[in-house]
């Protein structure tokens, strides 16, 4: 056996208590049978650590971090919190500290699922976003007082070529070599324009992807209309935030969702998450779906060369959505999360 990969394990909030350890479990027992141990330490960071000290985290998490293979992390948030803080003090830092800048999110109709889109079935629905995770929209600049707010979007050049170049390479190695870039340079006549500027330059090293651009509130219908048409997507920070719980949702659920926050270089860890976030709605009861926390850590696996494993969880949600007997309630059934759990593992060699 291999040097254990060293995991950072971040529960959070809410559902991310029952859906990580839910994660937890598939994933060893995928990884460890295929010979790749994985050694995980847990951070209590969250709301609760807040409400104790003040501070979503502890002031030296990020350094603490840097050290390990990858970050595992469930959902940040809690009403008696502002969301701006959470997310600002906790899951944005991460992904900016560590150059996470691409966010990649499948979305997939798998069969057994019942979308909410009539007469579309798996065939139809299989696209993957990937979105820019660094700047755009979401640089944190701007101000808030008694006369209003402003908010600054920053787009570098540097920031769009790179996460553009790695979309049309994804999109090189997909059957179809399709790619769609979300813009909206009608209305956002500087960065939209931009991107817009770089997206044909960068096409031109892609002459096999054969791509367009769609103004993002077109390609929001489009999604819903005509999926079939879509493979990649690439988009901004906010755009792909917002396509991609749209994509969720016509996959057949939110809780089913996972995403990488990656940092394709390797010089920093990469950040694994369920796109979901803490729900309070249903945390507690015991009911999350936890497959989307299980998938995340499938991508979490490929990512740190143990695609073999990856493949095995992946193949072990299809099978388990295929069969329909286990269902947590998101998906129309009355499962827990721990009935889903079990199942999963079940379906591992
Ligand atoms: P949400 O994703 O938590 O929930 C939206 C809806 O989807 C809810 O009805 C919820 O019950 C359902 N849902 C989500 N995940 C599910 C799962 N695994 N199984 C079954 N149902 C599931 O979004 P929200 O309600 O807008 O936000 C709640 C909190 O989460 C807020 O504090 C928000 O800031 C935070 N949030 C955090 C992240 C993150 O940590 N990256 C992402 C999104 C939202
Ligand atoms: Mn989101």
């Amino acid at each position: 056996m291999s040097a254990p990969r060293r995991i950072a394990v971040i529960p959070g909030d809410g559902i991310g208590h029952e859906v990580i350890p839910a994660g937890l479990a598939v994933l060893t027992r995928a990884a460890e049978s295929g010979g790749f141990p994985l050694a995980f330490e847990h951070f209590d960071w969250g709301c609760e650590h807040y409400r104790r000290t003040g501070r979503m985290m502890a002031a030296d998490a990020l350094d603490r971090l840097a050290d390990f293979d990858a970050i595992y992390l469930g959902a940040i948030g809690a009403p008696d919190v502002p969301d701006h803080v959470s997310i600002w003090e906790m899951v944005l830092p991460i992904r900016q500290r560590f150059d996470q800048y691409v966010n990649l999110r499948p979305m997939k109709l798998l069969p057994g699922v019942t979308g909410p889109l009539a007469g579309r079935g798996p065939a139809d629905v299989d696209m993957i976003c990937v979105r820019e995770n660094s700047e755009g929209e979401y640089s944190g600049i701007g101000c808030l007082d008694a006369d209003g707010a402003r908010e600054e979007a920053i787009f570098t050049r540097r920031g769009i070529e790179r996460i553009v170049r790695y979309a049309f390479e994804l999109a090189a190695r997909r059957p179809r070599r399709l790619l769609a870039s979300a813009t909206k340079s009608n209305a956002l006549r500087h960065s939209m324009v931009l991107w817009d500027e770089v997206v044909e330059q960068v096409a031109r090293d892609f002459p096999q992807v054969s791509w367009r651009k769609y103004h993002v509130d077109a390609l929001a219908a489009r999604m819903v209309t005509a999926p079939q048409g879509l493979d990649v997507i690439v988009g901004s920070n906010l755009f792909g935030d917002i396509l991609t719980d749209l994509g969720a949702a016509i996959s057949g659920s939110l809780g089913l969702a996972p995403g990488a926050n990656l940092n394709p270089e390797r010089l920093h860890p990469s950040m694994f998450e369920p796109i979901h976030g803490s729900a309070p709605d249903i945390a507690g009861q015991g009911i999350a779906n936890p497959i989307g926390a299980v998938w995340a850590g499938a991508l979490m696996l490929d990512h740190l060369g143990a695609p073999e494993a990856a493949r095995r969880i992946e193949h072990a949600i299809a099978a388990v959505l295929a069969d329909g007997d286990v269902r947590t309630p998101d998906l129309g059934g009355h499962a827990t999360t721990a009935d889903m759990t079990r199942a999963l593992a079940a379906r591992l060699p």
